[in-house]
């Protein structure tokens, strides 16, 4: 592929770049209440400047930016030091399964609340027995006038004590089994029949939260594609969570630069400095694996198993890059809170959106033509 950047996106860039040193807010941790309330503030702000999802058609609050564009706003993005996403689970997941699966009513109805931060998205998908293995859910729809009734547990579902509304599958067909007879809703987190009990994290912040469904209805508007074809549109939503939208590069660009930054400032250990030479190459080699992403993606291909690779890949990536930082800073890591933090959440990387057993089963089965491993 051609690495110049073209006129229009470098433009493109600076434009980014110039609006972020204005606008970027410093904000509390959105698993608080007020902290929730104020990253929904900054999502509409960078609607306003139809920043918020650039790579999406303008009738949709985007700006039809091509992907290339997009992981370069990401990489503007993280270099400024901009808020968290708090809409991420929609904007990077439902959004492109809307896109690819959803009706145009129903892209024309929930994409520009959720471009704007007016309705925030939480993913319902892990239950206490259905983690890993998904397809093991127990949770169930049952067919009534105009809709359905859902019922059951989901567990795990970041940022839901604070959503507004959250997606996921229910098993549809009782007689069907594991991956057949699933059905992917949307529903509401207020709706009569919901409650959300939020998890403390480690820290006392509810990060979590369970949500239990009581003959919740849901109009069939609110079913994306068929019923019983939940597991293919499933697979959407977790390439993009493994892929491409979820962590893009920028993410760990920015942060091998804050630490090649430590490592000078603190005495160049000669003993930290390859592994700080590993993680800027790594961010760079996730950089380039990205580029030929897109530009398969832009050439007609689809995100497939090969996002297990990238998912593997970038986990491993950061938790690499925040040990090395925190064996540089030594006894005086305690202090800095901003890399504790990034630390103590670059452990769950090699968990949610698939462990990375689970990623390495997918990469020998459908990658590699592996035998498939035996099911209890
Ligand atoms: C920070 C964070 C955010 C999350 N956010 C969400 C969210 O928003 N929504 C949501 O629905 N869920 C969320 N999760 C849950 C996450 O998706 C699950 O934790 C994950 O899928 C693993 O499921 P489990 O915890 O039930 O572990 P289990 O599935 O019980 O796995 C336990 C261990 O067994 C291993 N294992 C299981 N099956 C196999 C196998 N077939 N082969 C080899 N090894 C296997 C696993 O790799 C793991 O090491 C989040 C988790 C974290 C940590």
């Amino acid at each position: 592929m051609d690495l110049d950047i073209d006129a229009e996106s470098a433009a493109f860039r600076d434009e980014v770049r110039e609006w972020l040193a204005t606008h970027v807010p410093t904000l509390p941790s959105m698993d608080t209440a007020e902290g929730f309330a104020a990253h929904r503030k900054w999502e509409a702000t960078l609607a306003d400047a139809r920043l918020s999802v650039v790579s999406w058609p303008r009738e949709y609050g985007g700006r039809d930016a091509s992907l290339l564009q997009w992981v370069l706003f990401e990489e503007e993005y993280y270099a400024a030091g901009a808020p968290g996403r708090v809409s991420q689970n929609g904007i990077f997941m439902l959004g492109p399964t809307l896109f690819a699966h959803g009706t145009a009513e129903q892209r024309a109805r929930i994409l520009p609340a959720m471009a704007r931060g007016e309705q925030v998205w939480a993913q319902a998908w892990s239950e206490p027995e259905a983690g890993s293995d998904i397809a093991a859910l127990r949770s169930s729809a049952v067919r009534t006038e105009g809709g359905w009734l859902l019922s059951g547990q989901k567990t795990w579902s970041s940022r839901a004590a604070f959503a507004d509304r959250a997606f996921g599958l229910f098993r549809t067909d009782p007689a069907e089994q594991r991956h057949r007879g699933l059905t992917y809703f949307m529903f509401d987190l207020r709706a009569e029949g919901v409650t959300v009990r939020p998890i403390p994290q480690l820290d006392g912040e509810p990060g979590f939260a369970e949500i239990f469904l009581d003959n919740v209805f849901v109009p069939d508007a609110d079913v994306i594609g068929e019923p019983g074809q939940g597991w293919r549109v499933a697979m959407t939503t977790a390439n993009n969570e493994r892929g491409l939208s979820l962590r893009s590069p920028g993410r760990f660009l920015s942060a091998a630069d804050r630490l090649v930054d430590l490592w000078r400032t603190q005495g160049q250990a000669a003993a930290a400095r390859d592994r700080v030479a590993d993680a800027w190459i790594g961010a760079r080699a996730y950089q380039l694996y990205t580029f030929g992403t897109v530009s398969r993606l832009a050439e007609g291909g689809e995100l497939g198993p090969e996002s297990s690779v990238n998912k593997l890949f970038w986990s491993h990536l950061d938790v690499g890059l925040h040990e090395t930082a925190l064996d540089i800073l030594g006894p005086d890591a305690e202090t800095d809170q901003a890399w504790v933090d990034g630390y103590l959440f670059s452990l769950a990387g090699p968990i949610y959106g698939g462990t990375d057993q689970i990623q390495r089963n997918t990469i020998a089965e459908r990658l590699l033509g592996l035998p498939r491993e035996a099911r209890r």
